[in-house]
């Protein structure tokens, strides 16, 4: 539930002189007073300002209230040219910066992050593929051309075209000379292809057009409603949503979609491309900085219709946006986990709800939050019951590994080994699924038992074979191999415990030495593009094995998969959080899911040492209702979300018992927590207990379901305060409990 805060501004306009409050990106918490500069200005205006001795871009908040000056008052040194930020977005920011507990600040950062937003020369050179050829091929000359095919119409500038490519100016400047590239001197920010909405796209089933048909009404009402679309991998759900984007397109208003991956966005825009006869904007940390100037500005003139992008899409200054799709919305990296602590699929529902628009919700597995909200009623439930055309769901068994008796440092086994030889020979694909990249997870000294950690971090060391180097997951610091212990200096004793993808792929190479064996993991890859060559490679049958972490259980299509392995089924069932099952189950499911999407049905085999689990029974019945129930009857037991709320305090410091004894005093001191019927749970370690050599302690917050959160912490945290070394972070609905 989100608390609102009432109006952000007033609107209008201020004459030159007259007070106004600019809100700026910088870490201070509050509207800073300015007059407004010569020629006035509107509210929602970018404006720069002078701030110490430096300039900085804020917003025209509101009108100055005049109450904290320790100085005169200085001027807006001028208004930019860029559409004034709306109402809106602003009431949208401070909802959102309220909801989380973040400076407004903070969320204002999320909102400007337009490169050269400042200042606008007004032409540029851009360059694009021409239809020369060459007079000789040079590896520098082909990685251009190869830049420039793969991002099709894209143009770029000479400095982004030669970090795209990796080559000096001058390799592109002999392109254009022979007319394979060409050079264009172009208006800077053009408006995209209008998208044609008239088109039809693919003949929908009669449970696909029912279900297009329920969208298409809500986005033609024109109102704020959530939508959760619930079908198999498979069934048909893009196809659905796409005609939701149509609508909205053709009622002139904009839509955005949301996907978990940015490798997933290259086959998306493809499809999209196809069903609209032009491209959709693409938002995300892959897009060249001229794209995402171009549309975020363009976003905001009306000049850019759809959006596809990562969660920051959420943040851009659309004109009059009319569709969220939040697709795979279970999908944990939805949340960020850095900086702004904010959950995508979340803050989708709170703009949809302030802009009036809809929000489809689509997912196999939807998390437990919004299958509550869909049973409550408050979202509106679409099903799509089965696959498209003639494939089914995967059969599901489990390899009980107790009577597998597998010698150590062998993974697959005897059952699993056979059935991917069976489908191998008959030209099918097998997948091999572990979650866990690297080698290995663990180094170990057989002389004196020393495992190698990170020095920073409370994390062990991950070989990585493949790259040489043992690398912290946590913090990302890597070393070389090290020849002898660190600890005992024993020498040659140093040894590999538990598998990585690396290590699996090196096994199924020697038991299946005919076979073509392709690793999937996203470390592997140079770059987003080499990835997507390889995945575009299996898809088209250049692979007998793939063995891939959970890279793959996204939304891929590779018709030819059959059988899906599970190596180690009861990794995520191990620890203590509450959300792990649930984890789990999707996870399960959504790789299950790759198999049998053409004609042969497929097979998921899950290796695990505990069958009778309850997680592992529900996903081998495939009784996702059932398991659904179960779940949630536990959680409404003990009140944690969805039935309760939660919140996570993580308190840091390089001093660890500084910070236990600071958690300590705070939860001591939970007066303003219990007022409101809440409890306080710790300090314990936080999930990770050291990062970059802070130590983290984390409290944990439970509160009825009602309660008014948010100020009750605010009022709460208020008591500490942060020093250099010593930070506080909230973490509202954190993803681990
Ligand atoms: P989901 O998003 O639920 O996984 P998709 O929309 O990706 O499902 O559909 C799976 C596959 O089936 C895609 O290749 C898609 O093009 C195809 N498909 C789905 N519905 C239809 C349809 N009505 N006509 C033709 N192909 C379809
Ligand atoms: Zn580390």
């Amino acid at each position: 539930k989100v608390t609102a805060s009432g109006p952000v501004s007033v609107s209008g306009f201020f004459d030159e002189g007259e007070l106004v409050g600019v809100l700026t990106a910088q870490p201070l918490d509050r509207v800073l007073d300015y007059r407004a500069p010569e020629g006035g200005c509107f509210v929602g205006a970018f404006v720069e300002v002078p701030l110490g001795p430096r300039k900085v871009i804020g917003v025209v908040w509101g009108a100055g209230k005049g109450d904290y000056h320790k100085g005169r008052i200085r001027s807006v040194i001028r208004a930019l040219d860029a559409v004034p930020m709306r109402e809106e977005l602003q009431v949208f920011l401070q909802r959102a910066a309220d909801y989380t507990l973040t400076p407004l600040s903070s969320m204002l950062r999320l909102a400007t992050r337009a490169p050269g937003l400042s200042n606008p020369p007004s032409m540029q050179k851009i360059y694009r593929l021409g239809s020369g050829r060459p007079s000789r091929e040079t590896e520098a000359r082909k990685c251009v051309l190869d830049v420039l095919e793969e991002y099709g119409g894209l143009s770029f500038t000479l400095g982004e075209l030669a970090k795209q490519a990796g080559v000096s100016s001058s390799v592109i400047k002999g392109l254009v000379a022979q007319s394979c590239v060409l050079e264009e001197d172009t208006p800077r920010d053009l408006p995209f292809a209008r998208l044609d909405s008239t088109r039809v796209g693919k003949t929908l089933s009669d449970d696909q057009a029912a279900a297009a048909e329920l969208l298409r009404e809500g986005v033609k009402g024109g109102d704020y409603g959530t939508t959760l679309l619930r079908g198999v991998t498979g069934s048909g759900k893009t196809e659905v949503y796409l005609e939701a984007v149509a609508e909205a397109v053709k009622h002139g208003r904009q839509a955005l979609v949301l996907l978990p991956e940015i490798a997933l966005t290259a086959e998306f825009l493809k499809r999209f491309e196809a069903r609209f006869g032009a491209r959709a904007g693409e938002w995300h940390s892959g897009v060249t900085m001229t794209e995402r100037r171009r549309l975020w500005k363009m976003v905001g003139q009306g000049g850019c219709q759809v959006v596809v992008g990562a969660r920051s899409a959420l943040f851009l200054p659309y004109q009059n946006l009319g569709l969220i799709v939040v697709d795979e919305e279970h999908d944990t990296s939805y949340k960020q986990e850095d900086g702004v602590l904010y959950n995508a699929r979340d803050m989708a529902v709170l703009r949809a709800s302030i802009c009036g628009a809809q929000v489809v919700l689509a997912s196999a597995t939807p998390s437990l939050e919004t299958w509550a909200n869909a049973e409550a009623g408050k979202y509106k439930k679409i099903e799509l019951t089965s696959r498209f055309g003639p494939s089914v769901m995967p059969d599901f068994r489990a390899i009980d590994m107790r009577l597998e008796k597998l010698p150590s440092n062998r993974w697959i086994s005897q059952s699993l080994e056979k059935a991917v030889s069976n489908r191998i020979s008959k030209g099918e694909q097998a997948l091999l699924f572990i979650n866990r990249r690297g080698y290995a997870p663990v180094t170990i000294c057989r002389a004196c038992g020393h495992q190698i950690g990170c020095k920073d971090c409370d994390a062990t060391l991950v070989e990585h074979r493949f790259q040489k180097r043992l690398i912290c997951h946590q913090c990302g610091e890597s070393e070389a191999i090290p020849e002898v212990c660190p600890s005992c200096g024993a020498e040659d004793r140093l040894a590999a415990v538990g598998p990585g993808v690396e290590r699996l792929s090196e096994e199924a190479v020697s038991l299946f030495p005919q076979a073509r064996v392709a690793t999937l993991s996203s470390d592997l890859y140079a770059s987003a593009r080499a990835l997507k060559q390889q995945i575009e490679d299996i898809a088209a049958g250049g692979a007998d094995i793939i063995i891939g972490t959970q890279l793959v259980a996204k939304g891929h299509n590779f018709p030819r998969l059959t059988l899906v392995g599970v190596i180690d089924s009861d990794l995520g069932l191990q620890g203590s959080d509450m959300r792990a099952a649930e984890r789990t189950f999707q996870l399960m499911r959504q790789v299950a899911g790759r198999a049998g999407r053409a004609e042969t049905p497929g097979t998921a085999l899950l290796q695990t040492y505990q069958p009778e689990h309850p997680v592992i029974r529900a996903i081998l019945a495939g009784d996702e209702e059932g398991f659904w129930q179960t779940e949630a009857s536990e959680r409404r037991q003990v009140g944690v979300p969805p039935f309760g709320r939660m919140a996570g305090i993580i308190l840091s410091s390089p001093d660890l018992q500084e910070v236990f004894e600071l958690g300590a005093e705070l939860a001591r001191r939970d007066g303003p927590i219990r007022q409101i019927g809440a409890q306080v749970f710790g300090p314990a370690p936080a999930p990770i207990a050291r990062i970059r050599g802070r130590h983290r302690v984390r409290l944990l917050v439970k509160a009825p379901k009602g309660a008014a959160l948010q100020p009750a912490i605010k009022a709460w945290i208020s008591q500490v305060k942060q020093s250099n070394q010593f930070r506080l972070s909230v973490d509202i609905d954190p993803q681990s409990f």
